[in-house]
């Protein structure tokens, strides 16, 4: 049985994952802070174990990889856990505000990517994080600065992770996908101020059927950077080589 240890699983897009690999047999380690929601996985699905984790708490985090890689090696570490703001122009967003969403974004993308990249350098993984189309130069929205300057560090992270394993020669392998609008509680707010947004974006369902292809096939992939979004995953890149 393939195991994944996901963190972000109570809600969104990384339950709709944990979900997916459930449902195609894979054993799942689910880490958020929401244990009742976690639990209420776990009663559907006897292979789901739920671990109590916040992610900006690096020896929580430490402890659910260890807790997660007990009895066997993991073959897949997923990250979607994060927290958004939206409308906030740079000129009103405060620096707690800021340093908060570095702290869940950035900061705890960091802690989980060196935990995965130490896990999988010689034995063979997937590793995959959730940045977004705003972790991409030309797609930051207004009022979306903070958010989308930690989901650069996002993108920025997992690139250097996948040319550290590619020139090491790991056989691992590192994804960060770049979704558009999707449908989850992290939204809501937005498309209650933002209406005509309704219904452009995709499910949660669908955006955890892309990432559990990610890590179920992950020989099927040959770029590292997905644009997700109605068509699917679209490479945003193509290979790189780190021959310079
Ligand atoms: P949700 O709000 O539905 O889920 C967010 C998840 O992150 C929850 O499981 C939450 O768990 C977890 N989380 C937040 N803070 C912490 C913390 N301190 N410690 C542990 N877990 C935490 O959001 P989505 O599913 O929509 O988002 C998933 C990812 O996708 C995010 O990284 C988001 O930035 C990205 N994304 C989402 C888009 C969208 O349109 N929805 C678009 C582009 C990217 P709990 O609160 O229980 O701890």
């Amino acid at each position: 049985m393939k195991t994944a240890l996901i963190f972000g699983a109570s809600s969104g897009i990384g339950a709709a994952t944990a979900v997916k690999l459930l449902e195609s047999k894979w054993q799942v380690f689910g880490a958020a802070r929401s244990v009742d929601k976690l639990n209420a996985i776990a009663l559907k699905y006897p292979h789901f174990v739920p671990l109590a984790c916040d992610v900006t708490d690096e020896d929580q985090v430490e402890a659910t990889f260890a807790a997660a890689s007990q009895d066997q090696l993991l073959d897949a570490v997923i990250t979607t856990a994060g927290v958004y703001l939206t409308d906030a122009p740079l000129k009103d967003t405060t620096l707690e505000q800021w340093e908060n969403l570095h702290i869940t974004n950035s900061r705890s993308n960091f802690i989980i990517a060196r935990a995965a990249e130490r896990l999988f350098w010689e034995k063979a993984g997937v590793f995959i994080a959730l940045s977004s189309l705003g972790g991409l130069n030309h797609w930051v929205l207004p009022g979306n600065g903070a958010y989308s300057s930690t989901k650069h560090s996002v993108t920025a992270v997992v690139a250097a992770l996948k040319a550290e394993w590619d020139v090491a020669k790991s056989p691992s392998q590192a994804f960060c996908v770049c979704p558009g609008l999707v449908e989850t509680p992290m939204v809501e707010g937005r498309l209650k101020d933002h209406p005509n947004e309704k219904g452009t974006g995709i499910t949660a369902e669908s955006a955890g059927a892309a990432i559990s292809e990610l890590a179920t096939h992950p020989e099927r992939f040959d770029s590292w950077l997905y644009r997700l979004g109605p068509s699917g995953l679209q490479p945003e890149i193509g290979p790189t080589s780190y021959d310079i």
